[in-house]
């Protein structure tokens, strides 16, 4: 394409019209690596088979970023990985689970048009699953479902369709369905073509799966019981109108399951067509204006991530940015909807795919890094052209609360400004509590991974040596002023408000105080904060 057709509004539109955003939402160990692996392994077979354009040599881009994450412990450098299949272009952004667990793991949610919840087929439903899910559902994120591990015992496949619609009340409505229990895989039936593809790992497994179509004659004749069981089961789900309807996955009250094993590869090329077939593509977004911003207009796109680096010899921050509307093109100059200031993007980069590449251009649903982008807050907006602003990022409610105190009496300053940055970047939440006062900022996380880094840049960064005492509780709600009175009389509960915001957080520290709390003060006000069951 010429430069005129790719800068041209169709241009950008056709780019959008390209791009599947989305991330995986899953517990530690149900697969999401393997999966990310195979996925991008899909893509780079696939290409290559049919390379005309080549891509040059693709492979280990996954491994690399793996590699790179492994060095540094922990994986806070991972934001998007992207790669072509077919004519689409995927974007997989990572939401980092694990001990790094955190309020960034959720904001990666505000970025994505759709995501793929992977299940155990022996687990179900997991805490950090359901955490996950219910952001999608507060933000009306289409939801497809990967039932993963079906090479070994697992839950029954109609039980596990019950367990998702009762426990998070989505309708499941299975596109594939497997031919043989969990831990006897033989391959799926695809539910709108009636057909049946036998699936084999191949050997060593390190390759794509080996499919077959087969005929109903011979897999009744191969697969019996399992064949018959399969064939019942899909009656079933055909009396329950339990079929895919894409209107209600599109508002996120139905989502489509697909059945496979990622460390095999099976199941995997079923779920990428479904990305490009079904999932949602950048589209028009929501603005604080009230109208949505189209994807051809002129150049916006919002900050989701801040990454400050843990490596004291390279103090550079990257700011992650969702790109919502127009074309990207590193080095142009864009203005700060926040301050009205102009930001020169000149150090663009890709920060997945093979380490860090410098971009020269991106699209609607594009994720670009921008390195020392020190000027850059949690949802920050930038535009060129006509101004435009994105809403600000929700916060999440924290489950860890700490003191933070300094001993060093020299360094207050230093201590409150540090304090304001990291409140500011959204590494952590800052809270004031009446009990302690100002000096005393009671931080609070999603994740305890955050508390380190926050002590970790107060020293490195404003030299600052901090003490961070944890405090006894593990769930916080919203309230308001009329709360607040109410719960002055209560034990194992304080108010605090959320510097951030204002808002006033009644902390918990159990699960069940609350409820006890809450079922003495009919008329009290606490905003629920997200149900891990
Ligand atoms: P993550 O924590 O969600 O990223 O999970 P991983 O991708 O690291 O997988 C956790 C473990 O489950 C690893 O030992 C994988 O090899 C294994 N695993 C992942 N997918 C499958 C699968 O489809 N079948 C089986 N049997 N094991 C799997």
């Amino acid at each position: 394409m010429s430069q005129s057709v790719l800068t041209s509004a169709a241009g950008v539109a056709a780019q959008a019209a390209r791009r599947r955003t989305f991330a995986v939402i899953s517990h530690p160990d149900a697969g999401k690596s393997t999966m990310t692996e195979a996925l991008a392994l899909h893509a780079r077979v696939i290409g290559q088979a049919g390379a005309v354009h080549g891509k040059g040599d693709r492979k280990g881009v996954v491994s690399d970023w793996m590699a790179m994450e492994q060095q540094r412990g922990i994986s806070v450098t991972s934001a998007a990985l992207q790669f072509s299949y077919g004519d689409t272009v995927i974007n997989l952004l990572d939401t980092p689970g694990h001990a790094d667990f955190s309020e960034d793991t959720y904001r990666v949610l505000t970025a994505v048009d759709s995501a793929v919840m992977l299940l155990d087929a022996a687990k179900g439903l997991e805490p950090q699953t359901l955490k996950l899910f219910e952001v999608c559902r507060q933000r009306s994120i289409p939801v497809i479902t990967f039932i993963n591990k079906w090479d070994r015992p697992g839950h029954d496949a109609l039980a596990l369709m019950d367990e998702i619609e009762q426990r998070i009340g989505l309708k499941p409505t299975p596109l594939t369905w497997p031919v043989g229990i969990a831990g006897h895989f033989h391959g799926v039936i695809d539910r709108r073509t009636g057909v049946f593809t036998r699936m084999q790992r191949s050997p060593g497994g390190a390759d794509l799966a080996i499919e077959e179509e087969m005929g109903d004659a011979e897999a009744a004749e191969r697969y019996g019981a399992e064949w018959v069981t399969a064939n019942e089961e899909l009656e079933l789900l055909e009396m329950t109108g339990a079929d895919h309807d894409q209107g209600t996955f599109l508002a996120a009250t139905s989502t489509p399951v697909l059945f496979g094993a990622a460390v095999a590869n099976l199941g995997v090329r079923q779920l990428l067509n479904i990305l490009v077939e079904l999932a949602p593509p950048a589209t028009a977004r929501p603005t604080v204006s009230g109208t949505d911003q189209p994807v051809e207009s002129g150049f916006s796109g919002f900050v989701f991530k801040i990454q400050a680096n843990m490596n004291k010899a390279h103090r550079d921050q990257v700011a992650f940015m969702r790109i919502c509307s127009g074309r990207f093109e590193r080095g142009m100059v864009v203005t700060h909807a926040g301050t009205g200031r102009p930001f020169t993007t000149k150090y663009a980069q890709q920060v997945f795919g093979q380490g860090r590449d410098t971009i020269d251009e991106a699209y609607p649903g594009d994720v670009v890094g921008l390195v020392n982008a020190t000027a850059l807050g949690i949802g920050d907006t930038l535009y060129a052209d006509k101004p435009v602003q994105y809403p600000p990022l929700p916060s999440f409610p924290p489950e860890h609360f700490a003191v933070c105190r300094t001993s060093d009496t020299g360094a207050y300053k230093r201590f409150r400004r540090g304090i304001e940055q990291l409140d500011g970047e959204g590494v952590v939440q800052v809270l004031r509590s009446e009990l302690r006062g100002d000096g005393l900022p009671v931080l609070a996380a999603v994740g305890p991974m955050q508390f380190e880094v926050a002590s970790f840049r107060l020293e490195a960064e404003f030299g600052v040596k901090v003490h961070l005492d944890r405090l006894p509780y593990e769930i916080a709600a919203v309230t308001d002023a009329e709360g607040q009175e109410l719960l002055r009389g209560e034990s194992q509960v304080e108010v605090m408000t959320r510097v951030r915001d204002g808002a006033l957080l009644a902390v918990f520290a159990h699960r069940w105080r609350m409820r006890t709390v809450a079922g003495r003060h009919p008329g009290l006000r606490l905003d629920a904060p997200l149900d891990a069951g």
